[in-house]
């Protein structure tokens, strides 16, 4: 790993001259005079004076060299239709919807609130939102009208852009009655809302405030709109985090530095050349599907793949079947994903025509190795499991084929990635830890182009949520829990606040998960700790097993869960043996696929389960309540 050390090092020891080369990747309307202002720190600036625009970069760039190449691959399950747009296509769409979006009195520095499933119209209007300098805030289709509404008032949009309806397993699901009552119920709602009309669920318009999409698209077809030419550091989009951890924080995100960010990670990380296809499956309302769905292969000049359905619909072989249609180069996925696809057959995985696919990326959760393993084996490709948050907008810790093809270790997500100086540190002192030493996971700033430049509306939050946990040191920190061994391999171990303290020993839960999971009988878990009076805290575990039916009776399950309980010792060690490990249908996650362990703690240890609005099923849940029920 000679060459990712060495550009990894140069990346920190020569900054700017790094990033003045990588800034080339990307068209400047302006020159930028300074490639980093870091005059008020943890504030980065970065490519002063520099004007741009992502949607230039992303979309206009690659329509005047090759407009037939495909840019957009919109796939849907759901309701059965796929549609190619070129990149003259998209071009062109997103035109005429920045002409809409002036229609309707959006200009530069406003925000337009995207509340839509994933079609096509989504990435659309998020391009001609940066055409025009409008900020855009995706809220992910599947939340309720609560959170909805606590974004609305957060961003106080001036426009709403929604649909009639999204659909999941089939079954169109009514976005607009959701829409109707977070306008109802939040204090700043906008003028005008733009919606969609799929024709999937009708729905009553308001008179004055309603506006139909399809209606307002043929008036402007064919428009030309010029693009906002934005100083580099001017806001692009603001976009909440998955509120695992409770209140989601605004990440406001910059112009220059992330267009650049992105179109580097695209080949370096991602292993991507202009014309390539792409695809991630998550949606456009999470980081990823802001990075890699939309932003980060059209800056690159690559084709995206975007997927309205499940991975398991009309079969678990879907993916691999539009890897092979669309001789797709790379999938980006999660963990959750290939968790459900290990409990149906393996088969599946070798049904299509993979020779296309370079890799499989994984993100969002800690990949147990079993997993990685698994799937590695069923697809013959290499897995590349990569460690980054909303708040950085592109991968921490990963493998780089596009710098230097490395071994990857499973259960590892590599190396740290160029521009970010990652340490592992001490929770108490904030001091620099050394190899296989466990503690918290922290940047040394300023964090590089991309990263969020600061929380919507309130800097003064962002200085004290990221950067003061440490006295006397400033770091970046969103406290995760990790080590790096001696080959320079990194480890993430969880939640700082996930960690448990068992008789004086710190163990991080995804280490037991990890040795829970490697039961052949089990396909995913979860492990917290619980208040003991005894020992302080006990580890408990929560496993889903891949045919349920192996559990049998109480006697079968008794020995099941010694059998695994034995298994944990063996690999970690006594301390790690948890006190129970429960067996339940399915694990409470947020909608981003995340487990929920601060509301299995809560009701392990009798408490009320706190903020449950980001949870995926309820269902989950009340499993766990029923199987702590004897509560021996
Ligand atoms: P919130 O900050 O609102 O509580 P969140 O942290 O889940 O929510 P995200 O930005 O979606 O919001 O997720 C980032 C977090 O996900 C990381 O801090 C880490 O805990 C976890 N994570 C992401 N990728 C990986 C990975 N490859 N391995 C382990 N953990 C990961
Ligand atoms: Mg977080």
């Amino acid at each position: 790993m000679q060459k990712i050390r060495a550009f990894h090092r140069q990346s920190i020891e020569h900054r700017e001259e790094f990033w003045r080369r990588e800034a080339q990747r990307i068209h400047w309307h302006e020159p930028f005079t300074e490639v980093l202002d870091y005059s008020r720190p943890p504030f980065a600036r970065w490519y002063v004076g520099g004007r741009t625009n992502l949607c230039y970069n992303a979309v206009d760039r690659w329509a005047q060299i090759d407009p037939d190449l495909p840019a957009l691959i919109w796939v849907s399950t759901e309701v059965d239709k796929e549609a190619v747009y070129s990149r003259a296509d998209l071009a062109r769409e997103v035109n005429a919807v920045a002409a809409m979006l002036r229609g309707l009195g959006v200009g530069k520095g406003d925000r337009v609130l995207i509340y839509l499933p994933m079609i096509a119209e989504a990435a659309f209007v998020m391009l001609a939102c940066v055409r025009i300098g409008a900020i855009h805030s995706v809220v992910f289709g599947g939340f309720a009208s609560h959170n909805l509404a606590q974004r609305i008032d957060d961003a106080q949009p001036k426009l709403v852009v929604s649909a009639d309806a999204g659909s999941r397993s089939g079954k169109a699901v009514a976005y607009k009655p959701l829409l109707d009552q977070a306008l109802a119920s939040c204090a700043h709602p906008p003028a005008k809302v733009l919606l969609v009309d799929r024709g999937l669920v009708p729905f009553d318009a308001v008179a004055g405030r309603d506006v139909d999409y399809a209606t307002l698209r043929a008036r402007h077809d064919g428009a030309q709109e010029p693009v906002e030419w934005l100083e580099s550091s001017e806001p692009s989009y603001v976009l909440y985090t998955s509120g695992t951890t409770g209140n989601p924080k605004g990440v406001q995100r910059d112009t220059g530095g992330y267009a650049v960010a992105l179109a580097a990670s695209m080949d370096y990380v991602f292993g991507g050349k202009p014309g390539d296809v792409y695809m991630s499956t998550s949606d456009i309302g999470w980081v990823v599907g802001h990075s890699y769905i939309v932003y980060g292969p059209l800056l690159n000049g690559q084709a995206t793949v975007m997927y309205e359905g499940l991975p398991t619909r009309p079969d678990g072989a879907i993916l691999w079947k539009l890897v092979e249609k669309y001789r797709i180069n790379a999938v980006f996925s999660a963990p959750t994903a290939i968790r459900v696809l290990k409990k149906l057959d393996p088969g599946l995985l070798k049904r299509h025509d993979l020779s296309s696919l370079q890799a499989l990326y994984l993100a969002g959760e800690p990949l147990d190795d079993t997993t990685a393993n698994w799937i590695s084996e069923g697809l013959g490709k290499p897995i590349i499991d990569n460690y980054w948050q909303t708040e950085t907008g592109w991968p921490i810790l990963s493998a780089q084929p596009g710098v230097e093809d490395v071994p990857t270790k499973f259960g590892s997500p590599s190396f740290p990635v160029y521009g970010f100086d990652v340490r592992v540190v001490s929770e108490t002192t904030g001091e620099d830890l050394g190899p296989g030493q466990k503690g918290v996971v922290a940047v040394q700033p300023p964090l590089p182009p991309g990263a969020m430049s600061t929380i919507w509306g309130d800097d003064e939050r962002f200085v004290r949520t990221y950067f003061t946990s440490f006295p006397g040191r400033m770091l970046y920190s969103t406290f995760d829990w990790g080590l790096y061994d001696q080959d320079g391999y990194w480890f993430i171990l969880g939640r700082t606040d996930d960690v448990i303290n068992v008789a004086g020993h710190r163990l991080g839960t995804r280490e037991i998960e990890e040795s829970l999971n490697s039961h052949p009988a089990v396909a995913e878990s979860a492990v917290v700790g619980v208040a003991d009076t005894l020992k302080g805290q006990v580890a408990v575990g929560f496993a889903v097993l891949k045919d349920p039916a192996a559990l049998g009776d109480a006697q079968r399950a008794l020995e099941l869960e010694n059998d695994i309980k034995r298994v944990i010792e063996q690999r970690i060690g006594a301390v790690a043996r948890p006190a129970r490990v429960r067996f339940v249908g399915a694990l409470p996650k947020t909608r981003s696929g995340k487990v929920l362990r601060r509301a299995i703690v809560a009701l392990c240890e009798g408490r009320d389960p706190g903020d449950l609005t980001t949870i995926e099923d309820p269902g989950a849940l009340e499993q766990i309540k029923e199987s702590i029920k004897d509560n021996a």
